[in-house]
């Protein structure tokens, strides 16, 4: 199993509308001073701080100064041992990520940057609330491609917007795949961001459809519902969510996950960062899973991921399928959102777009 280290920087340079994430404007460096602190106390009081990926999002962390970025690795890796960790990613954005920030970047080791584009098309951005540009974005990814030439680039795009017409969209992930980016994460407006309500009677399957079979042609891999990949750079940290491995989440909003003897307990910290900092240990929320359901939420997260879950091996782990579960599952192939593809149980091209009522239904 591997354990992942989420910490969270809630600061952004401007809050965009559609945003759910929590995120501050005021990067008052007093502040950002005293939230690190917290950061660190939080971290200490971690019992295990061996880790095979880091990933610091947020927010925007280039949005706080590289001097206060540098200043706070340099006390987690004081604390963490660098070695072990296979995967590095710090999140970014086009208007924020200068050259100082990516040598700081580059110091700790930082395998991969998640830049947040968007799009393409500056009228969508500014729709979006967004304070860059699309030549903000050329401009930041070329910057990491001289800088940092090792390192992963995933971009973010953003698509199922309405009332933009599909071909501007289609544009955007033209000009994206053009760039050769070795990741792409590209979010549906309607089904991802939370803004809309009826997530799935809003989204538009056509687009949902036109983003896989677009960028699948383009040798990006579809590993799971929003993410593609080049062979060989699939986001390893993320892969650890929904595999449901451990995780510490350190920072306001920040969830972590242990996996324990006869359960799974996810617990989460204050959201508003000031609560956060007046207890930095403090868990405001605590969730445990047990029994049958160790292995449905396995089901559940698993089938996020296109080449779904390996039921034996699944079963060799928990135990068998309830038979209740098991007739949940044949009803959901019966009505073609589920299939076997061999030993591992997946979504069908209709179950990715019903994906939110197949989990319901099974939990
Ligand atoms: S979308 Fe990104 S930049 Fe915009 S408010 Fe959310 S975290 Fe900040």
């Amino acid at each position: 199993m591997m354990r992942g280290l989420y910490i969270h920087i809630p600061f952004c340079s401007a809050k965009c509308p559609y945003c759910a994430f929590y995120s501050e404007t005021d990067k008052d460096e007093g502040l950002v001073d005293r939230y690190s602190e917290a950061l660190i106390k939080d971290l200490e009081s971690r019992d295990n701080l061996s880790f095979d990926t880091a990933y610091i999002g947020g927010g925007t962390p280039s949005s706080i100064k590289p001097k206060k970025l540098d200043n706070l690795l340099s006390e987690v890796f004081k604390r963490v041992s660098s070695d072990k960790i296979k995967e590095f990613t710090v999140e970014a954005n086009p208007e924020s990520l200068s050259e100082d920030f990516l040598k700081v970047c580059k110091d700790y080791g930082v395998t991969r940057l998640s830049i947040g584009c968007q799009s393409t098309d500056n009228d969508i951005l500014k729709l979006l609330g967004r304070i860059h540009d699309y030549d903000d974005f050329v401009k930041a990814y070329e910057l990491v491609r001289n800088v940092m030439p090792d390192a992963d680039i995933n971009a973010d795009l953003i698509f199922d917007i309405p009332e933009v017409p599909f071909e501007i969209i289609q544009d955007s992930f033209e000009k994206m795949v053009a760039l050769e980016p070795e990741h792409v994460s590209a979010y549906s407006y309607s089904y991802d961001t939370g803004y809309l309500e009826d997530r799935e009677k809003n989204q538009s399957p056509d687009q949902f459809m036109f983003a896989k079979y677009f960028l699948e042609q383009r040798g990006y891999e579809k590993y799971e519902t929003s993410n593609f990949a080049k062979e060989g750079h699939k986001c390893m940290h993320n892969l650890i969510y929904w595999n449901l491995d451990d995780y510490e989440g350190i920072g306001a909003s920040a969830y972590s996950l242990n996996n324990l003897d006869e359960k799974r307990v996810v617990k989460g910290k204050f959201k508003d960062i000031k609560l956060y900092m007046s207890d930095p240990l403090g868990f405001v929320e605590e969730m445990e899973t047990e029994g049958d359901d160790l292995i449905k939420e396995k089901i559940v997260f698993g089938l996020r991921m296109l080449e779904g879950v390996n039921m034996p091996q699944l079963e060799k782990e928990y135990g068998a399928v309830s038979r209740e579960l098991k007739m949940k599952i044949q009803s959901l192939i019966n009505d073609g959102a589920l299939e076997w593809k061999k030993e591992n149980l997946c979504v069908t091209q209709q179950g990715e777009l019903l994906l939110d009522s197949v989990s319901e239904f099974l939990w």
